[in-house]
């Protein structure tokens, strides 16, 4: 009896151990689990969704922003955190993707986002690992931070040119991606943007880029080469630090300063080609983090041509332009008139127009003078005209 009871009471610690650690280490390691999303609710003010459990598919619908939600570390969240949602449909009329509402999606593999939406908020698809790619509609205009912070999938990512910014550590270690072009309409790239892209081998930086946040491209492994454009004055701190592969870098000649350790354990780069002279290089502060490499600045080489042509009476111009852009003009003197007789033969001028002489006027006057000549020819006085012509 004693025995049984022994063996009762073990069964029963068991089961309340089974009880307690299952939701407790579920807790721990899952957070709140798929079965926690309802068949349908709201998710914005007229914002709502329907879930097919059996499909994993979520549709949105309806006008206006979705509910910006905060973070389910810090208290409830989006109905979507940690859901088994495979699938989304987003409909047309929905203006923007919440802050957090996608978080932690993992199983969710597809997205598909109507032009309507304008905005991608702050961490939206954080952790969704299963993301391999999205389109971003062109109505969009930023991507909030974290926005794709580890999909770990993400392999191909378009970013349209109606994006004007790309938040902090927007693509955050998003593993897979092997290439990103940034459109000419962004201006600048937020901290740790592209941090730990251990697969991106190439970007395209625009000439609309004007500052590189800290860290942005921070540890991308991959990247062999990197071009930063001449509107970039900025390089942020750390920025290509842990660029192991990266061989080459050509700056551009606006780049003011480059941050603290901005190409630290970038071991492969041997050679910066700088867009300007060695004069400015040298006043850029903290290229101390690139003497590693062997620095080719530019020396200028100029050629020119005639971008006005001189004239009769104005200067013209010609102009000096090296392949970096830079340019200078000289002035072209101005030719002078080539006159037959009163008359320049390259232009209309007429020297008998401003001379006050009464010998170049028709009618009577004219006619009066021409026998004031014709005796003063007798006498030999008024062989020249005022004007330089000869009067007979
Ligand atoms: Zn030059
Ligand atoms: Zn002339
Ligand atoms: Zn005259
Ligand atoms: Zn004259």
């Amino acid at each position: 009896m004693k025995h049984t009871a022994k063996k009762i009471l073990c069964t029963l610690l068991v089961m309340v151990m089974c009880l307690t650690v299952a939701p407790l280490s579920g807790f721990v390691d899952f957070g709140i689990t798929a079965s926690a999303l309802a068949d349908s609710g709201s998710c914005g003010e007229n914002v709502t969704y329907t879930y097919d459990s059996s499909t994993g598919e979520l549709v949105i619908s309806g006008t206006g922003a979705m509910t910006n939600y905060i973070s389910p570390y810090s208290g409830p969240g989006s109905p979507f955190y940690y859901s088994d949602i495979k699938s989304i449909v987003i409909e047309d009329g929905v203006t923007s993707i919440g802050n957090w509402a996608f978080v932690n999606c993992r199983s969710l593999a597809s997205i598909i986002i109507p032009d309507s939406v304008t905005s991608i908020g702050n961490f939206v698809f954080l952790d969704c690992r299963s993301l391999a790619s999205i389109i971003i509609p062109d109505s969009v205009t930023s991507i909030g931070v974290g926005a794709f912070e580890y999909c770990t999938s993400l392999e191909n990512v378009t970013i349209p040119d109606s994006v004007t910014s790309i938040g902090g550590y927007a693509f955050d270690c998003c593993e897979n991606l092997a290439s990103v072009t940034i459109p000419d309409s962004v201006t600048t790239i937020g901290d740790s943007a592209f941090r730990c892209c251990e697969n991106l081998a190439s970007v395209t930086i625009p000439d609309s880029v004007t500052s590189i946040g800290d860290e942005a491209f921070c540890c991308c492994e991959s990247l062999q080469s990197i071009t930063i454009p001449d509107s970039v004055t900025s390089i942020g701190d750390e920025a290509f630090r842990g660029c192991t592969s990266l061989e080459s870098v050509t700056i551009g000649d606006s780049v003011t300063s480059i941050g603290d350790d901005a190409f630290r354990h970038c071991a492969s780069l041997t050679d910066v080609y700088y867009g300007g002279t060695e004069e400015q290089w040298n006043s850029i502060v903290g290229n101390e983090c690139l003497t590693g490499a062997t620095i080719h600045s530019h020396t200028h080489s100029y050629t020119s041509t005639v971008t006005k042509a001189a004239s009769c009476t104005e200067a013209g111009v010609r102009t000096y332009t090296c392949s970096c852009g830079d340019s200078y003009t000289e002035a072209i003197p101005a030719t002078g008139h080539d006159f037959d007789g009163t008359k320049c033969k390259n232009c209309s001028y007429d020297k008998a127009d401003d001379c006050s002489c009464n010998c170049h006027k028709s009618g009577f006057m004219g006619f009066i003078w021409k026998i004031i000549l014709f005796f003063n020819k007798l006498f030999k006085t008024n062989k020249t005209c005022a004007c330089g012509i000869a009067h007979y």
